[in-house]
């Protein structure tokens, strides 16, 4: 019955959607043949010629309710090697997964990792993991509640842990540690049957995932990693909502959480941190100290709520915060950098009892020094936390969104052409971007 039913929903779904694409998908996607250059920062120029894999999808034609059949991702081959731009065969969406038309797509840190060989990834793939988009279709088999849900034409918005649900973790609430994805997604680059579901559009070879592969014209997202966003959210500045606002959310509420009066100091102020400077803020923290080593960065950190701001180059961030906080230290204590030295200053900064939170990731295999008999006598935690927990907290933050207690406007800086992504990493790695830079793939 409730498969019968969903057929229906599915059919009228894809019916309503042809008339849509008729109209709005006449844009010459064929193009784009092969690859383009994506940015300056990369010189030469990979191709599919690269691949020496023999897995081959039939390229006969799946199209998206009378769409097209193909599209165009950005695809990152090896280490400091330039993205590229490919012809992909439509994705397909299994059970309970949502095809995506991605409207936009953040340009964080993990990608860039991921693209200077600092993070281990499966390669070729498509990064990008922090989407908005319009629901185009769902995998057949779905169940009727999550295609009633999504319905076709819907906006969303997409987490970079995107939970199972079913999981020891899911079951449990704590998405966040979903074991499907991390032994599929981070460490296989797949979706949870152990297949991708980027094929090239010529050769049928596959490319890997990060997350939903976001940089591309359409990804494919298990269901569970989605959230409706209202018809009064931007789609562009949306996208911050599923890594940079999710981790930052994830950190303040489920590792530290902070309560009212509480004081927080955010080291690094990045796009997670100034995320983080917002959460604490819209929890009733009372002193919100911002620390960073650009004047810049500090000064937009007022506009996030930081009562604070603290130059680590012109002064020390410990002694700092503890004058602040009369000597004692903050409650909370965030690491958003991912660096060894700020992960000592960290937890030197929070009081007796205090929580130092580290979010930043790191070069592959690096470590963190403690004083291990402070920890001990001052009750110090040190907390990891790696980001929101999608199926309770994307909901949130939509809503924190929607009624302006969480600023997006003010915390994106920069919108890009999808042709300019390359750019955008080069810049994101030179320390040019204060806040946010949202890729624009429309
Ligand atoms: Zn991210
Ligand atoms: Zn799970």
């Amino acid at each position: 019955m409730a498969f019968h039913r969903s057929s229906v929903l599915l059919r009228k779904a894809i019916s309503r959607r042809t008339a849509a694409l008729s109209s709005s998908y006449n844009y010459s996607l064929r193009d784009s043949s092969n690859c383009s250059d994506l940015g300056r920062w990369y010189s030469s120029s990979g191709s599919e010629s690269k691949e020496g894999g023999t897995t081959t999808m039939p390229a006969a034609g799946y199209h998206v309710g009378g769409g097209p059949s193909y599209m165009r991702g950005a695809v990152f081959w090896e280490k400091n090697k330039p993205l590229t731009f490919e012809d992909f065969q439509m994705p397909r969406p299994k059970a309970n997964e949502v095809l995506i038309k991605t409207k936009a797509c953040g340009v964080c840190h993990s990608d860039l990792h991921v693209m200077k060989g600092e993070l281990p990834f499966a390669s070729p793939c498509v990064v990008g993991h922090e989407i908005t988009g319009e629901v185009v279709e769902h995998g057949p088999h779905t169940d009727s509640k999550t295609i009633e849900r999504f319905a076709v034409g819907s906006q969303v918005v997409g987490a970079f842990i995107m939970p199972c649900g079913s999981c020891f973790y899911c079951s449990k609430g704590q998405d966040d540690l979903c074991e499907p994805f991390f032994a599929y997604n981070r460490a296989k680059g797949t979706l949870y049957d152990g297949e991708t579901r980027l094929f090239l559009r010529n050769s049928g070879k596959p490319v890997y995932m990060y997350s939903m592969g976001g940089l591309a014209e359409y990804c494919v997202v298990p269901a569970n990693g989605l959230t409706i966003l209202p018809k009064s959210l931007p789609y562009t500045e949306s996208a911050i909502l599923g890594c940079a606002v999710f981790t930052a959310y994830g950190a303040m509420a489920h590792a530290a959480e902070v309560r009212p009066g509480d004081a927080v100091a955010v080291i690094g102020i990045g796009g997670v941190g100034s995320s983080c400077l917002q959460i604490a803020r819209a929890f009733g923290a009372s002193e919100i100290i911002a620390v960073d080593v650009q004047d810049e960065k500090l000064q937009k950190a007022k506009i996030f709520g930081a009562t604070h701001a603290i130059n680590a180059l012109k002064e020390d961030a410990v002694a700092k915060i503890r004058e602040i906080t009369g000597g004692r230290g903050v409650d909370v204590a965030v690491e958003a950098l991912g660096r060894p030295q700020t992960f000592s200053q960290c937890v030197q900064s929070v009081r007796d009892g205090g929580k130092a939170v580290m979010i930043g990731l790191t070069l592959s295999g690096a470590k963190g020094e403690i004083d291990i008999n402070h920890l001990v006598r001052r009750q110090i935690k040190v907390i990891g936390s790696y980001g929101g927990r999608a199926r309770q907290d994307l909901p949130k933050l939509v809503k924190l969104a929607e009624r302006g207690i969480f600023n997006l406007e003010a915390a994106v800086s920069r919108k890009v052409k999808f042709e300019e992504v390359g750019q955008a990493y080069k810049d994101l790695d030179d320390g040019n971007i204060v806040g946010r830079a949202v890729v624009e793939i429309m």
